[in-house]
């Protein structure tokens, strides 16, 4: 039996490695010049690990995906703390108790803290549109100095909408948390691969059954006979299980319409000193073009005199012009992916994967338990 898997991300080289364990033959072929997906790093000119699509830290509530990947990599203990920077003050993100005592003056906070501990119990995580319909005025006005000072102008940028606008999934990813945390996130596993994620999907791919072709675009060697319910690779039928992990509209060319996407430029700039700025995030919440600035450092625990920091710029996806780096979550768009999704059904030996291929919002944890998921399944079906 054999498979080919077309994208060499956390999807792709997951399922390619279990399925290598169970003794199939598996030919990842990848359009870019690097395996690893957008969680690729690599060392910059000046010596220093960079993650090339942006901040990537890992985290998760699912045990299986955390000791999975223990397998293939030791982890740096980091704990991620991003704050915003709303007119020069650094404010804990997501907004939390210690947020409040930052920006309201001392009696205030007291209030606040006092009627959302009573009401929410410690460690409540209430999505911010929430907050700003709350009775109690005080609360309300929590709510709409963390909608104006901290979700409007990033949400703009970010999506090209108000916050009210976005699938209301998207900002509780953020919700104002009723504790005094300052981590970005809250789930038990959290780190960064040691040696870094490349290095992780190298140990990933390490196995005889694997077979990794880079620079090569499966739609350059696949094709579809929507008559006859057939797939031809290299112009023959292939009756082994292909998996793909890039996007359906792009692999149809079009054909029932573009999914839309978001984009991002990323600014890579090299400071000649030690440390930019206090954490290893800053969300410009209030101010520049940019959303965000990552120094790197922070995140893997590099020690060195110098440092490199990336500015995201988000922009509007164009096909061949910009990477797709987010799915534009809305009824109307899911629904043109069911569309695409249902074409590609008919093929019973196609099966779509990850962030791109499922047009979803998934962190990489999410992903990896798919692609073990599919695996398993894939396995049963022998
Ligand atoms: P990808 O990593 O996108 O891999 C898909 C691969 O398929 C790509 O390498 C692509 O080149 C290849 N491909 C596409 N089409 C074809 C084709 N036709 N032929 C051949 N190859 C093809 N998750 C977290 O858990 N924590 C974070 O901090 C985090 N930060 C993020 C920051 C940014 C800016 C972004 C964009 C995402 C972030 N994520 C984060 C999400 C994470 O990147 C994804 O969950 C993960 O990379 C998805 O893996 P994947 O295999 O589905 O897709
Ligand atoms: N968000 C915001 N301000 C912030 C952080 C997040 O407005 O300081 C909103 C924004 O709409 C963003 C969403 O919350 O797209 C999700 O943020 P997250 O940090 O989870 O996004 P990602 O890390 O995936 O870019």
């Amino acid at each position: 039996m054999s498979t080919i898997i077309a994208g060499c991300g956390f999807g792709g080289a997951v399922v390619a490695r279990q399925l290598a364990e169970a003794n199939e033959k598996v030919r990842i072929i990848e359009r870019r010049n690097h395996i690893g997906g957008n969680c690729y790093d690599e060392m910059d000119a000046y010596g220093i690990l960079v993650h090339t699509y942006g901040p990537h830290i890992f985290h998760t509530k699912i045990k299986e995906v955390y000791e999975y990947l223990s397998r293939f990599t030791k982890w740096y203990p980091y704990q991620h703390e991003v704050v915003a920077n709303i007119h020069g003050n650094m404010v804990p993100v997501p907004f939390n108790l210690h947020s409040i005592d930052m920006v309201f003056e001392k009696e205030k906070a007291q209030r606040m803290r006092s009627v959302l501990l009573k009401e929410y119990g410690e460690n409540a995580r209430i999505p911010i549109l929430q907050l700003r319909q709350h009775e109690n005025k005080e609360i309300q006005e929590l709510g709409n100095y963390v909608y104006e000072n901290v979700f409007l102008k990033y949400t703009m940028k970010q999506w090209n909408q108000r916050p009210e606008e976005v699938d209301q999934s998207v900002t509780a990813r953020v919700p104002v948390l009723i504790s005094e945390d300052d981590r970005y996130f809250q789930d038990p596993w959290q780190g960064m691969p040691k040696e870094g994620y490349t290095k992780l999907f190298e140990n990933l791919l390490d196995h005889p059954n694997i077979e990794v072709e880079l620079g090569k675009d499966i739609r350059d060697i696949m094709e579809f006979d929507f008559d006859k319910k057939k797939i031809y690779i290299d112009k023959k039928e292939f009756s082994g299980n292909i998996i793909y992990t890039g996007m359906v509209d792009e692999l149809l060319a079009y054909k029932l319409g573009h999914l839309p996407y978001r984009s991002l430029k990323f600014d890579f700039e090299h400071k000649d000193m030690e440390y930019y700025q206090s954490k290893g995030v800053v969300n410009y919440t209030v101010s520049e073009d940019y959303t965000r600035i990552t120094e790197c450092k922070y995140l893997t625990g590099q020690k060195c005199p110098s440092t490199t920091i990336i500015k995201e710029y988000p922009s509007a996806y164009k096909a061949g012009e910009s990477e797709p780096y987010y799915a534009i979550l809305s009824e109307e768009n899911k629904a043109l992916h069911k569309q695409y999704e249902d074409v590609l059904s008919d093929f019973g030996n196609f099966y779509l994967l990850g962030r791109l291929a499922q047009y979803r919002y998934y962190d990489m944890d999410a992903i990896v338990k798919e692609a073990l998921d599919l695996a398993e399944k894939l396995k049963g079906e022998r």
